[in-house]
């Protein structure tokens, strides 16, 4: 496979194991566009700057330096010369990530920085929510990855297990609904575009999702 593949889903959906999964599998780069956003995230609350002032935000998102891997293998986020891999993932990070994310002139920036990343290389799985439709909308491949509520708030859970033990199912669940109601409100990700291959893995293991996505890459 030459070319990129575009991988979108609501939190929790499974889809960041399975982008990166698939990457590994075909040899290609990756690009987990949502780390940006946490990593413009956690920059700013480290720099002290106010998230809900836009301008300010703006102005970090331009001037920061941050290294994004492709390799699949190795995923380690640099910014300002620090490894920023493991806080990007801390609850305070996912908490504020939505403010940062409905700036619309960090989303230029972000985006502008994703698309000179895939310009910039061989064949690659981008995976984000704006991926399909914004950053990538002629990608050779477009998957949405769904799954229903339940099984993302599981997946959720365990994930954040490894992050805060203390984290229980309620708590996880008003997170992800609270996360996925201030992420409507960026138009973009609403629904699956025409040519969008929609993949519900809610009765999938990851296995079955992973062999799933590649079997549409390969029609
Ligand atoms: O995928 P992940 O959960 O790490 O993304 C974190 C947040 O970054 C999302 O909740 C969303 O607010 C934002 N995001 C975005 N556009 C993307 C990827 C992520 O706005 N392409």
């Amino acid at each position: 496979f030459t070319g990129v593949i575009a991988i979108d889903g609501p939190s929790g959906s499974g889809k960041s194991s399975v982008s990166r999964a698939v990457a590994q599998r075909l040899g290609l780069r990756y690009l987990d566009t949502g780390a940006m956003y946490r990593a413009v995230t956690l920059g700013a609350m480290l720099a002290g700057i106010d998230v809900e002032d836009q301008a300010a935000v703006e102005q970090y998102a331009h001037r920061m330096e941050l290294f994004v891997p492709t390799d699949p293998q190795r995923q380690i986020l640099v910014l300002e010369g620090r490894d920023i891999t493991d806080e990007i993932r801390t609850p305070a990070v996912s908490l504020t990530v939505s403010a940062i994310a409905t700036n619309l002139a960090v989303r230029r920036e972000l985006i502008t920085r994703q698309q000179q990343i895939v310009a910039a290389g061989r064949a690659i799985v981008l995976e984000g929510r704006d991926t399909t439709t914004v950053v990538a909308p002629d990608a050779d491949v477009r998957i949405l990855i769904t799954a229903d509520e339940d099984s993302r708030i599981a997946r959720r859970t365990a994930e954040l297990h490894a992050e805060v033990s203390s984290t229980t199912m309620a708590q996880t669940s008003s997170q992800i609904s609270d996360r996925d109601r201030r992420d409507s409100t960026v138009a973009s990700f609403q629904s699956a575009a025409e040519g969008v291959v929609t993949l519900d893995t809610s009765h999938l293991n990851l296995e079955q999702a992973i062999d799933a996505v590649l079997d549409i890459v390969r029609e």
